[in-house]
């Protein structure tokens, strides 16, 4: 074929690949054009999944009759005249594509009426070409209709799912963009059937809750940071307590500036602040409001502007995650054992479950004494005495959970859970789950001041491992002397291991397989710069080895020093894999159940 320009039309149907998947993308286009023309009222009316209509109604600014054709013109927008406005964008739109890309690819219909002007008109567009503008009534504002999407690229819409899905992922759209515009009212409806009705209102929180569901409210923390420095970057919104994670990962909302975006930086932020919080197989409840200076942020990187850059990602990854982590630090996480019958049925927990007596490869030569938390005590004790929040580490580590007060009595039941009491009910404490979580940040907190102790074994102890893992004791070096540990090839299938970390010596824990289980994780990160990345996983693999197990039967002092770590440590609510370490049985909902309240 020779080289030839393409004609306008197909031009817009390639760029319509870009804009319009699906009808959730056209709705979304339509909204933020009618948010952008300023819009108080909007309507958005779907049929069958929105591939046979997708029609928005707005009160805006409207379009004049003259001005009418140019709207669905390639490449014409009267939001941006001067690469200067490019660089402050406060509009959604700007690439003058997405109508022009819309009525390529559908049976387009406009009609407008612009603010003081005394009539309307309307114009069509099927198959590129355009009739009209003709005169319309004089309704002020703008009606977009969008029929038969995709029916001119039968590929295209062969590739739609069912009407359900559609209109699911036409209801995301709205709910997103009626978070991000509190001050709008916006109506869906699917089939005549009323989908959403959002009122406008002052109170962003007011629509977060409108959006989200206000039954969630008792699970919902609001927060709000200022950081003048990072170009006036606020962050607020709402973090939901781990309790009402979700498989789904369309629990998190982020909002930058009005617009909703699904950015890798701040989801990434979002989920290092729930951190040991919330299983890594669910996704936090987050409603994220950002607002920053226009300039500190390129918005035009992605076509569906999802993904955005700011001036500085690490600044503002870290101002997410310390604004979302304060508020779930000031929160009482302990989930609740008997759900309000509001919140419906208890979903029980999914996720992995923790070994029940340990990973069975104990090693004969270490009687394990159960509950010896001396090391542990000094550990605690030591932080407690530093200012907190000096570093990162120590930061995560601060204490900061509101005390509970007094002595309360306990039980040790089932030879793995501690029954105890505190100001609000009764606290089933998983002990192993506990203990890990005081390990893990005891350890973390002493890595994060220098190399471990490390305790030199009289008889080493020899495991066997495969080659690749024996050949890669030399690349990890480094880290095996951080973590106090002295290991080296014995024979082409042996490892020896001349010295462990004293807290894990002293703990009784099974040090040989600790040391195994490094090397496995080694051979899977495959380099240590990317195993130095999962030191959280390795010190976590540490504090389990190291923490009492389930069958172990504790002294009382064990089990009082035990049950203080759930005040003296962070996120002592969680493992750190997520899973709870302690539930409550609210004495309000006992009051209830017997008939005292
Ligand atoms: P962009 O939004 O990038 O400018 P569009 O193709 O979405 O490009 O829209 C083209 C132009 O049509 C807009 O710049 C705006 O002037 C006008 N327009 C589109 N929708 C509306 C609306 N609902 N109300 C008023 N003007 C609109
Ligand atoms: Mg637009």
């Amino acid at each position: 074929m020779p080289i030839r320009v393409l004609p306008p039309e197909l031009v817009n149907q390639i760029a319509a690949g870009e804009v319009v998947e699906r009808p959730a993308s056209v709705v979304k286009e339509l909204v933020e054009n009618a948010i952008d023309a300023g819009a108080r009222t909007l309507l958005i009316e779907i049929e069958g999944g929105g591939a046979e209509l997708v029609r928005v109604s707005d009160d805006g600014a409207g379009i004049p009759e003259a001005e009418l054709p140019l709207a669905v013109a390639a490449h014409a927008t009267s939001k941006v005249a001067t690469s200067d406005d490019l660089a402050a964008i406060h509009t959604f739109g700007f690439r003058g594509e997405a109508l022009a890309s819309i009525a390529s690819v559908s049976r387009f219909r406009m009609q407008s009426c612009a603010r003081g002007a005394s009539s309307g008109a309307e114009i069509e567009v099927e198959g590129g070409a355009l009739r009209g503008p003709r005169p319309a009534p004089a309704r002020p504002g703008t009606a977009v209709e969008v029929r038969t999407l995709f029916f001119n690229v039968p590929a295209r819409r062969k590739f739609l799912k069912s009407d359900a899905a559609e209109t699911g992922r036409v209801t995301e759209v709205v709910e997103a963009l009626a978070l991000a515009h509190p001050a709008v009212s916006f109506e869906l409806r699917s089939n005549g059937r009323r989908l959403l009705d959002l009122p406008a209102t002052a109170e962003p929180a007011k629509r977060t809750l409108d959006v989200l569901g206000a039954e969630l409210e008792p699970e919902l923390l609001e927060f709000e940071e200022r950081y003048p420095e990072i170009g006036g970057l606020v962050v607020r919104g709402f973090a939901g307590k781990p309790a009402i994670a979700r498989p789904s990962t369309r629990a998190i909302r982020i909002h930058l500036n009005g617009r909703p975006i699904m950015d890798r930086t701040v989801l990434h932020a979002v989920r290092e602040a729930y951190r040991g919080l919330v299983d890594p197989a669910r996704t936090p409840t987050v409603a994220l409001i950002l607002e920053v200076d226009p300039r500190e942020v390129d918005v035009n990187v992605h076509p569906a502007k999802s993904e955005v850059r700011f001036r500085s990602q690490q600044a503002v990854h870290s101002a997410v995650r310390k604004a979302i982590e304060r508020a779930l630090r000031a929160a009482n996480l302990v989930p609740t054992f008997v759900p309000d019958a509001l919140r419906g049925p208890a979903e029980p927990y999914t996720g992995p479950r923790a070994p029940l007596f340990g990973s069975g490869l104990q090693q004969p030569a270490f009687p394990r004494p159960a509950g010896d938390f001396s090391d542990f005590a000094a550990l605690l004790g030591q932080r407690a005495h530093e200012p907190a929040g000096a570093s990162d580490v120590g930061d995560a580590t601060a204490r900061t959970e509101p005390a509970i007060l007094g002595e309360f009595p306990f039980i040790q039941l089932l030879s793995g859970f501690v029954v105890t009491e505190d100001a609000d009910g009764i606290v089933i404490v998983d002990q192993h789950a506990l203990h890990e979580r005081a390990m893990f940040a005891a350890f973390l907190d002493r890595l994060g001041r220098g190399a471990l102790e490390s305790q030199r074994l009289l008889v080493p102890i020899v495991i066997e491992r495969s080659a690749r893992e024996i050949e890669i004791l030399g690349e990890i070096a480094p880290l095996l002397a951080r973590l106090g540990i002295e290991a080296r090839p014995f024979g082409p299938r042996s490892v020896a291991v001349d010295a462990v970390p004293t807290l894990l010596h002293s703990r009784g824990a099974d040090a040989g397989a600790f040391v195994g289980d490094l090397l496995e994780k080694a051979v899977e990160h495959g380099s240590l710069v990317s195993l130095e990345g999962a030191l959280h996983e390795i010190v976590d693999m540490m504090a389990c080895k190291a923490a009492v197990k389930a069958g172990d039967s504790l002294a009382p002092a064990e089990i009082r020093s035990l049950l203080a770590m759930r005040e003296s440590i962070e996120r002592s609510t969680a493992c750190p894999h997520g899973r709870p370490t302690s539930i409550r049985i609210a004495r309000a909902e006992l009051e209830r159940r017997f008939g005292r309240a």
